[in-house]
C-alpha cells in the first residue's frame, strides 16, 4: 500500500514514513493541511494518516472535504486529545479510524492494513460483483461487452455497495463516505441508487440495488 502522512510535527511525520516503510510499502509525508489535501484527492494513496491539529486546514476539514469531493481513501486519524467528543468528531467529519498520540508502531501498522483491507479495491485495477465489472481508473461499469460510464458520485456509491456484499449498506453509511456530510439529504441517495439501477438494466445485467427497508441497500443476483 501507498500511504500518505499529513502531520506538521515533522519528526512525527518522517517517523510515521519510517515505520511504514520498515513494514514493506511506501509512504510521503507533507506538512500542512492545504498539501494534505491535495495529496489525499490525487489518487496515488491507499490510505491516509491524517493528524487533527494542523496549520492551513484541520484534520477534520481535510477528510470532510475529501468525502464532499468523493475521494472515498480510508482515512486514520489522528490526535493527542482523547475525549470522546473529539473522537466524534474526527468519525463524523469522514474518517474511518482514529488513534491517539503517542501510539506504537506495530498497532499503526495493524489498523492501517485493517482499513486498507476493508477497502481491498482500493488496490486493484476493477472489481467484479457476479455478472459486472466497475473499472476503478475509468469509472466504467460493465456486463459483457456493454458498458456505461459512471459520474462520480455513481462510481463511489456503486463501488462500496461491491464492496460491501453481502452486507447491507445504510443510507447514513454511503451519505458519510459519498457526500461526506451525514446531515446531507437520504434523498441524495435514493436518487443516485435510482440512476445506478437504470444503468444496471441499460448494460443487462442480472445485479440488482436492493432496499431493506429501514436498513439499506444491498446488492443482490436477479435470479432468471
Ligand atoms: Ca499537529
Amino acid at each position: 500500500m501507498n500511504v500518505l502522512v499529513v502531520e506538521d510535527e515533522r519528526n512525527l511525520a518522517d517517523a510515521i514514513v519510517r515505520i511504514v516503510s520498515d513494514g514493506g510499502d511506501t509512504a510521503d509525508a507533507v506538512y500542512d493541511g492545504r498539501a494534505g489535501l491535495r495529496a489525499a484527492c490525487s489518487g496515488r494513496y491507499d490510505a491516509v494518516v491524517l493528524d487533527v491539529m494542523l496549520p492551513g486546514l484541520d484534520g477534520r476539514e481535510v477528510v470532510h472535504e475529501m468525502r464532499r469531493q468523493g475521494v472515498a481513501t480510508p482515512v486514520l486519524m489522528l490526535t493527542a486529545r482523547t475525549t470522546t467528543a473529539d473522537k466524534v468528531d474526527g468519525l463524523d467529519a469522514g474518517a474511518d479510524d482514529y488513534m491517539t498520540k503517542p501510539f506504537e508502531a506495530d498497532e499503526l501498522l495493524a489498523r492501517l492494513r485493517a482499513l486498507t483491507r476493508r477497502k481491498g479495491d482500493v488496490m486493484l485495477d476493477d472489481v467484479t460483483f457476479a455478472d459486472v465489472t466497475l473499472d476503478l481508473a475509468t469509472h466504467d461499469l460493465s456486463r459483457g461487452e456493454r458498458t456505461v460510464h459512471l459520474s462520480g458520485k455513481e462510481f463511489e456509491v456503486m463501488r462500496i455497495l461491491m464492496g460491501s456484499s453481502p452486507r447491507v449498506v445504510s443510507k447514513q453509511d454511503l451519505l458519510a463516505r459519498v457526500w461526506g456530510d451525514v446531515d446531507a439529504s437520504e434523498n441524495s441517495v435514493e436518487a443516485y441508487v435510482s440512476f445506478l439501477r437504470k444503468k444496471l438494466a441499460h448494460i443487462g445485467s442480472s445485479v440488482q440495488i436492493t432496499t431493506l427497508r429501514m436498513l439499506g441497500y444491498r446488492l443482490e443476483v436477479l435470479e432468471e
